[in-house]
């Protein structure tokens, strides 16, 4: 929260609550969003995101809180008094209008002068790149061009603040990618304030100037993709945003900028004091698998550079890159290898293979908050080891249990 200018917020939520019965939808959630920026509200399934984007739109009122829209407290607005817009993921476009007639919708509610409707519908045909298709009926066109007249539908009438409520969940893999590119140049065109809806992270990161990440009705952390990426505060957040490995030890010396830090059955690791360490001290550390190098070979030793030996547990082949996690003590560490000459000149890494990692003190990041069951966001492989199956398989009262089920 502290990343957010106040001064500089246009659209700004201030304390807003919202329950449904039990459970706090939304709960206490101040932010603010600059002008023109694209700004994503990330996080899991039921996390409130949606819920504080309806508040925004004026379809829920909050319990308490309330939104600001350039300087004006539109908290008690019906929707269609306030300059904001939807898109909503089902496109919610009328079937029985062609496209142009869906775009025009909103201006013809207004009664503009049938010349300006056409001025206005024909910039948005030609922003959405759907002039050629004016004429088409909505149930004539594909996935990715009803999403684009949704947003041009959105558009047409200037709002300040244009909503995206999951906007491209119901596309495709290539063509979520094309459209994230085709809305990142509509943003750049229109130069208006986005507010983008996503649980997914790749989206959040390819198309915001700023994500907020929330977990259960609360904001975790506010920062630049880079930012939450690169320095997250927490384990949900470094855990929901890519991979990482978690390490827990106790500091056991500082020294200028570095402290080492023991880390029981693994070993000693040397850390950029990023955060206000102390001797004897809990620290709680995320790790990102690509900042970890893994060779056969043993590499020079380096300053401030953590070097471990450890044994390959599993292999997952990727392409552009390959991932590996290796048993040292009782860590399994994700470690990513990223390949440029994979056929001519890289030596294969395999199952059981001896192999040496090593990571910088700097890519170390201490986290301010950690929760054992963030690491349930983790996709690891299956961690049962044999002796444990061989009690399970033994133990009568299982017989009636279906297999696998307590795996
Ligand atoms: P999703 O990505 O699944 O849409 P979300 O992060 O957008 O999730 P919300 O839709 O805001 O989450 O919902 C937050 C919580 O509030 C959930 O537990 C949801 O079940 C609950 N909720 C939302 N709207 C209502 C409602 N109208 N009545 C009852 N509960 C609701």
């Amino acid at each position: 929260m502290d990343k957010v200018d106040k001064g500089m917020a246009f659209l700004e939520f201030q304390g807003i609550v919202q329950s449904f019965g039990k459970v706090k939808a939304v709960d206490d959630v101040s932010l603010g969003i600059k002008q023109g920026e694209v700004f994503s509200l990330l996080g899991p399934s039921g996390c409130g995101k949606t819920t504080l984007l309806r508040i925004c739109a004026g379809f829920q009122r909050p319990q308490s809180g309330r939104v600001i829209l350039n300087g004006q407290d539109i908290t008690d607005l019906p929707p269609e008094k306030r300059k904001v817009n939807t898109v909503f993921q089902n496109y919610a476009l009328f079937p029985n209008l062609n496209v142009y007639d869906n775009i025009a919708f909103g201006l013809r509610i207004l009664r503009r002068p049938e010349v300006e409707i056409r001025r206005e519908v024909d910039r948005m045909l030609d922003l959405a790149d759907m002039a050629e298709h004016a004429h088409k009926r909505v149930n004539e066109i594909s996935g990715g061009q009803k999403q684009r007249v949704a947003i041009a539908r959105a558009l047409v009438n200037k709002p300040q603040v244009l909503l995206l409520d999951e906007p491209l969940a119901a596309l495709d893999l290539k063509l979520r990618q094309r459209m994230l590119v085709e809305l990142d140049s509509i943003h750049d065109e229109v130069g208006i304030t986005f507010v983008y809806v996503t649980h997914d992270q790749g989206e959040a990161m390819s198309i915001s100037d700023t994500i907020a990440v929330m977990n259960k009705g609360k904001v975790e952390q506010i920062g630049s993709p880079a930012e939450i990426y690169e320095a997250p505060r927490s384990s949900f957040v470094a855990a929901f945003i890519g991979d990482t490995n978690f390490f827990d030890g106790h500091v056991t010396w500082v020294k200028g900028e570095y402290s080492q830090i023991s880390i029981e059955d693994f070993g000693d690791v040397l850390v950029f004091n990023d955060k206000n360490v102390r001797l004897g001290g809990a620290v709680h550390l995320s790790l990102r698998p690509e900042k970890l190098l893994i060779s056969s070979e043993k590499p020079a030793e380096k300053e401030n550079v953590n070097l471990f030996k450890g044994v390959v547990e599993e292999v997952v082949y990727l392409g552009s890159h390959t991932k590996y996690w290796v048993r040292v003590g009782e860590y399994r560490l994700a470690v990513i290898r990223q390949h440029r000459r994979f056929l001519l000149d890289e030596k294969p890494i395999s199952w059981q293979d001896e192999v040496w990692l090593e990571w910088h003190a700097d890519d170390g990041f201490m986290l301010e908050r950690y929760s054992e069951a963030d690491e349930a966001l983790l996709v690891l492989p299956d961690y049962e080891d044999e002796e444990e199956t061989e009690e399970s398989v033994e133990t009568p009262a299982e017989e009636t249990a279906p297999a696998g089920e307590d795996a």
